[in-house]
């Protein structure tokens, strides 16, 4: 007969990473949120505090400098940094696709040029796909790089919001080197494109990579959209992701494995986003009163707070499957599909439901509930869309699934 093990889903490390990341979104983060996202002004003491605690190197290797864990307790970690505001897991989450980037299909000068800064937080990372015309179909992106008579290459073209588009150091850039290319995607090269962080106009060896004033946004703020604009800029041969030999012609296969990832990423977002969604409205419910009595003895408020927390406790669940399927070298494309489709509906879901709750209140600036009410929907776009989702899924499940 088996022995009852006392059951618990995290390990000793992650539950007290997380309470020490739960501690700071409490005191240094939701107490400080309304101000950067009324002001739309970039969180620079709370990004501070975030380089002390190591939080953007939480998964890049001990060796260069970072905390070496898996993708596991970085979900975890990123459900108590979006408990707090989605926007400064926004700031870590592009930085971590580079770092997932570099430590997967990065050349060792690569991994020792960029890793121990990024570890440090010292240099941040943009990751850049997206364009004008071009969202959820990647493979008709337009911007291009042309090699030049001295090996170096040269990029032109636009690029639309990218998420720490002004203050990073660094961009992971999806561009076309072969627009012939059949299939398409095998002409898609990503260069790691070094820039200022901080200019909008680059001169000197960064000259032609141009950054537009920041796009204005429903919410997520604090963290900067941007456009950004390749005018000439040149870029030696050995800034393609993987070297030129191994990394010409496969951008958009590596991009497409950080989606993956990424996918988790933004699921972990969505948790955190209903969790905090569900501790308001747990709240609120309890001193509101109408009729002689707290809301929260309404039994139709008892069953919207029932919903949320099935939701909520089915999302995370579904969140960390999937990063434990990545992590023990599974295939977990579907598995991060669902996670991020059934995670950002249920962030959106519960922040609805909690506005609700909060009935005219949760319409004021006064009550968090309404900056949630405004960030949510994001999670429904970044990192594919719900309906690019079901696509992802579809097709899995079919291929696993062939008769
Ligand atoms: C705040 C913010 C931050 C972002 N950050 C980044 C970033 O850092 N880097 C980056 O590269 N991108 C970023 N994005 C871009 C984001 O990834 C895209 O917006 C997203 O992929 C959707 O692309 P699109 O906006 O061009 O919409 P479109 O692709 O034009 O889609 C429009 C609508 O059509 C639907 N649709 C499209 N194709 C199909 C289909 N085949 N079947 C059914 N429905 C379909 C979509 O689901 C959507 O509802 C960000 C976006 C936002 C809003």
């Amino acid at each position: 007969m088996a022995l009852a093990t006392p059951y618990s889903d995290k390990t000793d490390e992650q539950k007290a990473i997380c309470e020490m990341v739960h501690q700071f979104a409490d005191e240094q983060i939701i107490p400080n949120a309304e101000h950067y996202d009324h002001e739309d002004s970039f969180p620079e003491p709370i990004v501070e505090q975030m380089k002390e605690l190591g939080l953007f190197g939480v998964t890049i290797p001990e060796e260069y400098g970072g905390m070496g864990l898996d993708l596991t307790t970085y979900a975890m970690i990123v459900e108590e940094l979006s408990r707090g505001w989605i926007s400064i897991s926004g700031i870590v989450n592009t930085h971590f696709i580079g770092c997932y980037l570099l430590m997967k299909f990065g050349t060792d000068e690569q991994k020792q040029k960029y890793l121990p800064k990024m570890a440090t937080g010292e240099m941040r990372a943009a990751f850049s796909l997206s364009e004008p015309e071009a969202g959820s179909d990647v493979q008709a992106i337009k911007a291009g790089a042309k090699k030049l008579a001295d090996g170096s290459y040269e990029i032109n073209g636009q690029k639309m919001w990218v998420t720490n588009g002004l203050l990073s150091a660094l961009c992971f850039t999806l561009v076309k080197t072969d627009p012939a290319a059949e299939p398409k995607y095998k002409g898609m090269t990503c260069f790691i494109c070094e820039k200022e962080p901080g200019v909008s106009e680059n001169t000197g060896a960064y000259k032609g990579f141009n950054v537009p004033p920041k796009i204005k946004k429903l919410g997520y703020k604090g963290v900067e959209s941007t456009e950004l604009v390749f005018d000439g800029y040149k870029t030696p041969a050995d800034s393609i992701l993987g070297g030129e030999e191994a990394g010409l012609g496969q951008g958009f296969v590596q991009m497409m494995d950080a989606l993956e990832v990424g996918r988790v990423n933004v699921a972990a977002r969505g948790v955190g986003i209903a969790q905090r969604a569900l501790e308001l409205a747990l709240r609120y419910s309890q001193e509101r009163k109408t009729f002689g009595r707290a809301i929260a003895q309404h039994q139709a408020i008892q069953f919207k707070l029932a919903d949320m927390a099935t939701q909520v406790e089915a999302a995370r669940l579904m969140t960390i499957r999937a990063a434990r399927l990545k992590d023990a070298g599974e295939r977990s494309d579907l598995e991060a599909g669902m996670a991020k489709l059934f995670a950002s509906e249920a962030g959106r879901f519960c922040v609805e439901e909690s506005f609700r709750i909060h009935g005219g209140y949760g319409y004021s600036k006064e009550y968090e509930i309404e900056r949630l009410y405004r960030d949510a929907p994001l999670l429904l776009i970044g990192e594919g869309t719900s309906e690019i989702q079901r696509m992802v899924i579809g097709r899995k499940l079919l291929e696993r699934n062939k008769i």
